[in-house]
C-alpha cells in the first residue's frame, strides 16, 4: 500500500489486515474491525465498543471511515430514497433505494448505484449523459452507497426484522463498465462473507455495452447479473440513442451478448426504454424481436423518465401496452417495469442535475 487511502472501506480484506498489522495490532483485529463495518454499520470508529479505546483513537487518528457523506436526501410517495452524497473532492453523486412491495415477488430493498461522478457515454434522453464526464469513483465511493443505505434500514427496523438491502444493481449515474476495476473490487467486497456478504445474483450491473468489458465480465466467476440498455434494435437509431454504439455496434454487441450467455450459462437482460415517437412503435418491437429472439433474455421495458430535453417523453399508456404485447406474442420474455420515486426525481443523475443547476444560480 504506497497512498494513504482515504478511508477505510477503501481497502480489501488483505490491505485492512496489511493496515492494522502496520499499527501494531494483531491478525484477529481485522475480523472485528470489518464487522463493524459490513455488519454493524458503524459510522464513526467510535462506535465499535469493543475494541480498545487506544485503538479506535489509532484508527480516526489515521483515517476516516467512509469516503462519502449525505448532502440531501428526498423520500417520494412510493418509499423511493434518494440522497445525494458529497465525495472528498466536493463533487456529488447520487444514489437511490427502492422498496419493492411484498405481494409482488417477495419484500425487496434495492440500492440503484452509482459508479462515476457523470458520464462519458453521453445517450441524450439521460441526465447524467449531460453533465458529462468528471471522473471515476473508488472502490470505497461504490462500497459506501451500499453501507450508507444499509445503515438507513437499520435504524428504521424499530425492532422488526428482514428490512435490509437484498439487491444492488449498478444502474446510478456512470458506466460501470468504464470503471471496471474500481466495480470489480467493490463487488468483491460487497459479495465477501468476511465484508458485507451480499449474493453475487443479487447483483446487476447495467451497461450501455462496452463489448470488450462484456467479454471480461464473462470470464469471472462470480455470477453477478448482467442488463444491456439496449434501447434501439437498428444502428442509426441506437447510434443517436446510445452514441456508444458508434464504437460497438449491434454485429459487435449482440455477438457479445450471446457468447456471455453461453459462457456463463445464465440469461441477461435488455433494458429498452420507451420514447414517444422514437422507438416505441409496434414496427420497431418487430425489430427487437427479430434482433434478440432466440436468445436466452429477458427485456425490461420501461416508460421514459422525462429530463430537461424535450425530445424525450414517454408514449401513452396504450402504445407502452401494444409494444408489450407484441413481444409477448412474439415469445419473447419481457417485464413492463414501473418507474420509480417520480415525484422526487429518481432517474438517473436527475436529482445531481437539479442540484448543479440551484449552485449555479
Ligand atoms: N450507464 C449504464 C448504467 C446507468 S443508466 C447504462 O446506461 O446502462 C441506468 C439505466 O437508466 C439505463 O438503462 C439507461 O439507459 C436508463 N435511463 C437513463 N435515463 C433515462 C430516462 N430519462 N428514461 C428512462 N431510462 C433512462
Ligand atoms: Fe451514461 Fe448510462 Fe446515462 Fe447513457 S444512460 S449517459 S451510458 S449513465
Amino acid at each position: 500500500m504506497t497512498k494513504k487511502p482515504q478511508s477505510f472501506t477503501e481497502l480489501n480484506y488483505a490491505q485492512s489486515s496489511e493496515f492494522l498489522l502496520a499499527l501494531g495490532e494483531p491478525a484477529y483485529r481485522v475480523k472485528q474491525v470489518a464487522k463493524w463495518v459490513y455488519r454493524n454499520m458503524a459510522q464513526d470508529f467510535a462506535e465499535m465498543t469493543d475494541l480498545p479505546q487506544g485503538l479506535r483513537q489509532k484508527l480516526s487518528d489515521s483515517l476516516k471511515l467512509h469516503s462519502i457523506s449525505p448532502a440531501k436526501q428526498e423520500i417520494g410517495r412510493d418509499g423511493t430514497v434518494k440522497t445525494l452524497f458529497n465525495l472528498a473532492d466536493g463533487k456529488t453523486v447520487e444514489t437511490a433505494l427502492m422498496h419493492y412491495d411484498p405481494e409482488r415477488g417477495g419484500e425487496r430493498y434495492t440500492v440503484c448505484v452509482s459508479t462515476q461522478v457523470g458520464c462519458a457515454v453521453g445517450c441524450p434522453f439521460c441526465a447524467t449523459g449531460q453533465q458529462g464526464f468528471e471522473r471515476n469513483l473508488t472502490p470505497g465511493e461504490i462500497i459506501d452507497q451500499v453501507l450508507y443505505f444499509a445503515r438507513y434500514l437499520m435504524e428504521k427496523k424499530n425492532g422488526s426484522s428482514g428490512k435490509h438491502v437484498s439487491n444492488v444493481v449498478f444502474m446510478g449515474m456512470g458506466e460501470p463498465l468504464a470503471n471496471y476495476d474500481n466495480l470489480w473490487r467493490a463487488i468483491e467486497m460487497l459479495n465477501s462473507p468476511e465484508a458485507f456478504g451480499l449474493g453475487a445474483r443479487n447483483m446487476v450491473i447495467s451497461t450501455a455495452g462496452l463489448v470488450p468489458q462484456i467479454k471480461r465480465l464473462a470470464k469471472e466467476k462470480l455470477q453477478v447479473g448482467l442488463a444491456i440498455s439496449l434501447h434501439a434494435a437498428d444502428n442509426a437509431l441506437r447510434n443517436k440513442l446510445v452514441p456508444l454504439n458508434r464504437r460497438y455496434p449491434l454485429e459487435q454487441l449482440i455477438p457479445a451478448c450471446r457468447e456471455y450467455i453461453e459462457v456463463k450459462g445464465k440469461r441477461l437482460s435488455f433494458e429498452y426504454a420507451l420514447f414517444r415517437g422514437v422507438n416505441a412503435s409496434i414496427g420497431h418491437a418487430r425489430a427487437l424481436a427479430d434482433l434478440i429472439g432466440g436468445l436466452k433474455c429477458h427485456i425490461n421495458l420501461i416508460a421514459a423518465n422525462v429530463t430537461a430535453d424535450p425530445a424525450f417523453q414517454p408514449p401513452p399508456r396504450q402504445v407502452i401496452l401494444a409494444f408489450e404485447d407484441e413481444l409477448k406474442r412474439l415469445h419473447l420474455n419481457v417485464t413492463l417495469r414501473e418507474r420509480r420515486g417520480q415525484d422526487i426525481n429518481a432517474g438517473c443523475g436527475q436529482l445531481r442535475s437539479q442540484f448543479l443547476k440551484n449552485k449555479e444560480r
